[in-house]
């Protein structure tokens, strides 16, 4: 029997204690200390599960370019730089990104994450083959190739993914997005999309697509944030992207807090910078340490999402993930990974 002790995060937040792994399985957690020395010390968090990234663009980090601080000159469809790059660039570059991208994912301790994938179908193998056998879940949200509603392309994206990530309600006809939500919700997948991001939309047309979630809010209002807490849609923010964005897209912290919406986490573009939600959840308590508690942080990139995306990836009855981190308390960069049953 091996242990790991310290502050365990639960559903419920931290208690003190420690787990028993035996051959490769959580076991139990108890109460006070181990009989042996244990393993590692530290904050004991499931493994990591990132809400929002767009791993297919990776590839543009190893350029070294410089990248415009404004959101239409860099990442908006169909002629922002990223999309630019996208269609001059070959599928073995950016698949080599994507490969490079979920390492770095694995060895940061995240184990699930949302990706918005571009380009349709295509794009769809694409992610497929990087995620290969590599011991972590991808949740796929296809968007159709082109800015347009083929019914027969929609299909087959929702045969082959979890669902639809669109860009935004701005870039596209509203009745082809209701066609488009239609078809994903009648086959029982995902429908997200980045909501007032650069500028305020209208939050109306966004909740009759009922979406599984939303990205962003960066520009919303009180009364929308408060429409979408009613009905208990999760908000992904993405921290550092918003900071690289800077003033146009301010993190909408204080509103979130007083609101009460159950926010989520995400690193969002890979061009930016390494996938990680524990580097984004470093970012708050260092820039905004006045708005969430750790605790709180953890449990939005821990259970939270896990939640939200139906994830089974927990032992009954015992509902501790079967995947955990060790967590230095002071860095909470993981010291300890023990993912799929083998210590690292
Ligand atoms: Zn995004």
């Amino acid at each position: 029997m091996d242990y790991v002790s310290g502050k365990i995060l639960t559903e419920k937040g931290f208690e003190k204690g420690y787990l028993c792994i035996n051959d490769g399985i959580v076991t139990e957690q108890r109460q006070g200390s181990p009989s042996q020395t244990p393993l590692q010390n530290g904050l004991i968090v499931p493994t990591i599960i990132d809400m929002h990234t767009h791993i297919g663009d990776a590839f543009i980090r190893k350029k070294q370019l410089f990248l415009p601080r404004d959101i239409l000159k860099l990442v908006a469809p169909p002629d922002g730089l990223k999309h630019r790059l996208l269609k001059e660039t070959s599928e073995a570059e950016i698949l080599s990104g994507m490969i490079e991208t979920i390492q770095k994912m694995l060895v940061m301790g995240t184990t699930g994450f949302v990706d918005f994938r571009e380009n349709g179908v295509k794009g769809i193998r694409l992610i497929n083959e990087a995620l290969g056998s590599e011991p972590i879940q991808g949740v796929v949200l296809g968007r159709p190739k082109d800015m347009m509603v083929d019914k027969n392309e929609i299909r087959s994206i929702l045969q082959m993914a979890d669902g639809i990530g669109i860009s935004s309600i701005s870039d596209w006809d509203l009745e082809g997005l209701y066609d488009i939500a239609s078809l994903t919700h009648k086959k029982g997948k995902m429908f997200a999309l980045h909501a007032s991001e650069r500028i305020r939309e209208d939050i109306d047309s966004i909740i009759e697509l009922e979406p599984t979630f939303i990205i962003h809010m960066t520009n919303a209002l009180r009364k929308d944030l408060e429409k979408i807490k009613k009905i208990e849609i999760p908000i992904v923010i993405c921290p550092r992207s918003n900071s690289f964005f800077d003033s146009t897209l301010p993190l909408p912290l204080p509103l979130l807090k007083e609101v009460g919406n159950t926010v989520l986490i995400g690193s969002d573009n890979a061009m930016l910078h390494d996938p990680s939600p524990l580097l984004e959840i470093k970012h708050l308590l260092q820039f905004y340490p006045e708005y969430f508690t750790l605790e709180q942080l953890l449990l939005s990139i821990t259970y939270a999402p896990r939640k939200v995306l139906n994830l089974k990836d927990g032992i009954p009855p015992f509902t501790f993930p079967e995947s955990f981190l060790v967590l230095d308390q002071q860095t909470i960069e993981p010291k300890y990974r023990f993912l799929s049953g083998k210590f690292g």
